[in-house]
């Protein structure tokens, strides 16, 4: 029996890990999950799988978790350092799947204390990379990655050991808008943001699949978790979702990973790693899909792609700035406040404003953070105004 710990229980890829883990009761048993608001949800998984903690962030809300868990045996608790002591607690396996750079503290946690991490919580990488692989490193941690991408990628890499790579290619699906004209980009309603053709997944990636911001991400994703220079690291829209990524080796050897868009699938690999788990997700039909197409992104209308590379290279405090300014943004456009074309332009003054070495602690991580949160929340209140 593994025992596994969920960080973000309540959100898209909480659920689906719940949803493997419900269907092999014999293989896991739940020690911990967690949510930021949701008790409802979060005392109904514990119930059902007789999670030994749940742990609600918000502390005003622990009395009525403690109501909604009374009888149950699951012990009840709030807070930063209750999410702690659920990514630190008696798990073998900790899945980081808390949106954003709250997930960074409990996700840093589990790597500093040697579980091995599935790592859906791209923006704890993004803002703390060199940290984060530095305590992976020293404290013999696997960091599985769950991010589709980087899940093909790592499966890809299985068995070489890492060497011999001249190049790995991330694929995106485009996003809802990636046929969309200027005129209708800088009218993008949030419902259309949301509403992506391939995947269905929390609001915050669904706009950032929308600007293209996600791809971003998972380039500075991928420059930490494989070690690859940005030369090295290559972006190919893919509309159909099929080919989740490739790896090409010095000989001129292309691997990929193929599959149906259903994250349960790189779910279930980093939960059965190193072996492999059964799952419901639909058998890739080739000969249904017909035909796969590859074209290169366009960065003029999605600037946020050129903006997350540019921040990559630069390296420095400069992925935190681009990360903790985007998470403003997108709450702003998804709050009806300001429009999805201004969503890169705030990120693109936020990193001309805001240069700083690089952090040595996860501490300056979030001082940096908070700084650059409050300087683009007053950047909102302004064109508000
Ligand atoms: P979601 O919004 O559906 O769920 C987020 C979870 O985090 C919820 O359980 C929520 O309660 C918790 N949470 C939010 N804010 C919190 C806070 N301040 N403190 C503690 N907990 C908090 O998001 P999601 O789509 O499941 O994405 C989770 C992570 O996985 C993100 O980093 C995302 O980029 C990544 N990811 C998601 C998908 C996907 O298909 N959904 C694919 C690849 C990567
Ligand atoms: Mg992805």
């Amino acid at each position: 029996m593994k025992k596994i710990s969920i960080l973000g229980a309540t959100g898209s890829i909480g659920k689906s890990t719940l949803d493997l883990i419900e269907r092999s009761p014999n293989a896991f048993e739940v020690e911990a999950l967690t949510a930021a608001v949701n008790v409802t949800a979060l005392a109904e998984a514990a119930r059902r799988t007789n999670a030994k903690l749940a742990v609600i962030a918000d502390d005003s809300r622990l009395a009525e978790l403690s109501d909604a868990l009374s009888g149950s045996g699951c012990r009840a608790a709030s807070g930063s350092n209750a999410l702690v002591e659920a990514a630190t607690g008696d798990a073998d396996l900790v899945m980081a799947a808390i949106v954003g750079c709250a997930g960074l503290k409990p996700t840093m946690a589990a790597v500093e204390a040697g579980k091995t991490v599935a790592l859906a919580n791209k923006e704890a990488l993004v803002t703390a990379g060199g940290l984060m692989m530095t305590a992976a490193e020293s404290n013999g941690t696997a960091l599985l990655p769950v991010d589709s991408e980087h899940n093909a990628i790592f499966q890809c890499l299985a068995g070489s050991d890492g060497k011999g790579v001249s190049r790995i290619i991330l694929t995106a699906s485009g996003g809802p808008f990636w046929t969309a004209t200027a005129d209708q980009l800088r009218e993008a309603t949030p419902e259309q943001a949301v509403a992506h053709p391939k995947w269905n997944m929390g609001a915050k990636i669904s706009v950032d699949s929308a600007t293209l911001m996600n791809k971003g991400l998972e380039l500075i994703e991928a420059h930490y978790l494989f070690g690859l220079p940005s030369n090295q690291i290559d972006v190919l829209i893919h509309p159909q979702s099929v080919v989740h990524s490739l790896v090409e080796f010095m000989d001129g050897s292309v691997l990929a990973q193929l599959g149906s868009p259903d994250m349960r699938i790189p779910i279930a690999y980093a939960l059965a790693w190193p072996e492999r788990m059964e799952t419901p997700a639909q058998r890739l039909d080739l000969a249904a899909v017909a035909r796969l197409d590859f074209e290169q992104p366009d960065l003029d209308r999605f600037p946020a792609l050129r903006l997350a590379r540019a921040a990559m290279e630069e390296g420095g405090s400069a992925p935190a700035v681009l990360n903790a300014a985007n998470e403003v943004a997108v709450a702003s456009f998804l709050n009806g406040r300001i429009r999805f074309t201004e969503i890169p332009r705030l990120v693109e003054r936020a990193l001309e404003e805001n240069r700083r070495a690089a952090p040595d602690t996860i501490e300056e991580v979030f001082e940096i953070d908070g700084d650059v949160r409050r300087a683009v929340a007053g950047a909102v209140e302004e064109m508000c105004a």
